[in-house]
């Protein structure tokens, strides 16, 4: 399932959405984010499945925008820590 993060205002849509399907809880976005927003976790759309998985954490889905400024110069977006070191390709960011 897609699982997205974030909300949106008056400037855009700022989500970013983690495939729990492709997502096998690895943690290797946990270590390459800047800004920690990452943690593995229970599924929490899945509790049955008894599989871990990366979430974003609850005190940076309301400021995303602003906790991946640091990734994210104005201009041209440069390749993401995040989506780099995840090999199965399960973070997709909306801005
Ligand atoms: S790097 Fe990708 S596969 Fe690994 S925990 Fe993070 S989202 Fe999941
Ligand atoms: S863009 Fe940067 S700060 Fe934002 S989640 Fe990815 S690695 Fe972390």
């Amino acid at each position: 399932m897609l699982a997205n993060y974030g909300y949106k205002d008056g400037s855009g849509e700022y989500f970013i959405a983690i495939d729990t399907d492709k997502c096998n809880g690895c943690g290797a976005c946990v270590k390459a984010c800047p800004a920690d927003v990452f943690e593995i976790t229970a599924d929490p759309f899945d509790p049955l499945a008894e599989k871990q998985v990366a979430v974003i954490k609850e005190d940076h889905r309301k400021k995303i925008k602003y906790s991946c400024a640091l990734c994210k110069p104005t201009g041209e977006r440069p390749p993401l820590p995040c989506t780099a070191a995840c090999e199965p390709q399960a973070i997709a960011h909306s801005w």
